[in-house]
C-alpha cells in the first residue's frame, strides 16, 4: 500500500545533488495519528518531508536528525525526527489550529506557524555529541526556512520545495512530496544559471506527483539539460519505534521519592507518545516493582 520513496541523484559532472520524495503515505499517516486540521497537516507534512530527505543524507547508520520549527503562530511547535533510512515521525503543538487560506485557495501555513520564530536542526550522529544549528524563520512556510538554514548555517546553496495537497472537503491528504537540490563546491555560474531556469519553470511537486510523474521524473525535470546519475532509491515511511520498555527506562530515571509521589497522587503513571499517540499505563504494582527491583540491586 505504502509507495513512498526517496530517490537521490547527482549530475555526472558532480556539481549538483538532488533528492526527491513521494511522502504521500507519510503525511497521510501523520494526519491519521494526530487528527490535524489542514494547516497542521500541511505544516507537519512539509517538515516531515524535509526531515526524511535530510535524514537520508546522513551517512552514519544510527544517526538521527531532528527539525523543530517554533514560531509565534497558533499552531505551536512543529517537530519532525528522521533516521538515516529516511523514516520519519513528528507532531505539532496544536492539532486543532484553525486553517486560513490565501486568496488563491492555498493553505496559509505561515499564518499557522507564525512568521517569527526559530528553526532548529539537530543532527545526532549516535556519538552523543549532537551538532545543532539554529536560524530565525524567514517566512514560516517551511521550505524557504529550510533553504535559508542551508544558506546561512551550512553555506550550501540549496533549493527546497515541499508540498502537501489536502482535500478541501474532508481534510485528507491527496499527495505530498518534496525536492531538495544542493550545489556542491565547484559548480560554475553557467550551471547555476541553467539550474535556476529549471527551478523557476518547475511546477509544484504535488502537481507533478498528481500527474503520475515518478520521483526520478521529478529529479530529471529539475536537472533538465544535465546528465543525471541515480545514486540510490529506497522506500520510506512513518515509523515511531516507541515501546513500553523505553518509557519504563524514563521512569527508572526518576528517584524513589518521585515515583512514590506519582503513586500517591495519580495512583498510576500514564504516558502517551508524542509521535504516535500510543498510551502506556504503569499501575501502582508496576511502579512499586521498579522501586523494589532497585533495592534488590543495591
Ligand atoms: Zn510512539
Amino acid at each position: 500500500m505504502n509507495k513512498d520513496k526517496i530517490i537521490r541523484c547527482i549530475t555526472s559532472d558532480g556539481g549538483i545533488m538532488a533528492s526527491a520524495i513521494d511522502s504521500t503515505g507519510i503525511v497521510f499517516t501523520a494526519q491519521e495519528i494526530h487528527h490535524t486540521t489542514s494547516c497542521g497537516t500541511a505544516a507537519l507534512g512539509r517538515l516531515l518531508t524535509a526531515a526524511s530527505m535530510m535524514g537520508a543524507q546522513l551517512k552514519q547508520k544510527n544517526a538521527v536528525i531532528n527539525l523543530s520549527v517554533k514560531g509565534n503562530g497558533p499552531l505551536g511547535p512543529v517537530v519532525a525526527v528522521a533516521n538515516s533510512k529516511g523514516n520519519v515521525k513528528g507532531y505539532v503543538g496544536n492539532w486543532d489550529c484553525p486553517t486560513e487560506h490565501y486568496s488563491n485557495g492555498k493553505i496559509n501555513v505561515a499564518a499557522a506557524v507564525g512568521k517569527e520564530g526559530i528553526l532548529t536542526v539537530m543532527r545526532d550522529y549516535g556519538s552523543g555529541d549532537p551538532y545543532i544549528g539554529q536560524v530565525p524563520l524567514v517566512s514560516g512556510e517551511i521550505a524557504e526556512d529550510i533553504t535559508n538554514y542551508y544558506a546561512t548555517s551550512e553555506q550550501i546553496p540549496t533549493v527546497c520545495a515541499l508540498g502537501v495537497l489536502v482535500d478541501k472537503n474532508n481534510g485528507l491528504v491527496l499527495a505530498a512530496g518534496g525536492l531538495l537540490i544542493q550545489l556542491l563546491p565547484g559548480a560554475t555560474d553557467e550551471k547555476i544559471e541553467k539550474l535556476e531556469k529549471n527551478v523557476a519553470a518547475l511546477e509544484p511537486v504535488t502537481t507533478m506527483l498528481a500527474k503520475g510523474m515518478s520521483v526520478l521524473d521529478i529529479c530529471k525535470k529539475a536537472l533538465e539539460g544535465f546528465e543525471v546519475e541515480v545514486l540510490d532509491e529506497f522506500p520510506v515511511s512513518y515509523v515511531c519505534g516507541c515501546s513500553k520498555e523505553k518509557i519504563e527506562n524514563a521512569i527508572r530515571g526518576l528517584s524513589d521519592e518521585e515515583i512514590k509521589e506519582i503513586i500517591e497522587k495519580e495512583g498510576a503513571a500514564k504516558a502517551s507518545c508524542n509521535f504516535c499517540n500510543k498510551k502506556f499505563i504503569f499501575t501502582k504494582e508496576d511502579l512499586e516493582k521498579i522501586i523494589s527491583e532497585r533495592k534488590d540491586k543495591k
